[in-house]
């Protein structure tokens, strides 16, 4: 099952489970679609894969709450 983390790991974006917003690759690290696709390029900072629009959940099945928060990561300095 995917994770569904809460939140964009570039600009810390809230990500709800019910957003047409968040971008995920195969090991569901996650980004919002503005981060991916202007900073990212629509590719995984991490691992170099895909990033794909991320299946929204129904509300009845809980959201990871680990967020993971890392700008260095994706090449913005802050
Ligand atoms: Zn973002
Ligand atoms: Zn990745």
């Amino acid at each position: 099952m995917l994770e569904l983390r809460p939140g964009c790991e570039c600009c810390d974006k809230d990500l709800p489970p019910d957003s047409t917003e968040a971008r995920i690759c195969s090991f569901e690290c996650t980004f919002c679609a503005s981060c991916a696709d202007t900073v990212l390029g629509g590719t995984c900072p991490n691992c170099g894969g895909e990033l794909v629009a991320r299946p929204r959940r129904p509300a009845n099945n809980p959201p990871s709450t680990t967020r993971i928060y890392n700008p260095a990561g994706c090449g913005k300095r802050s």
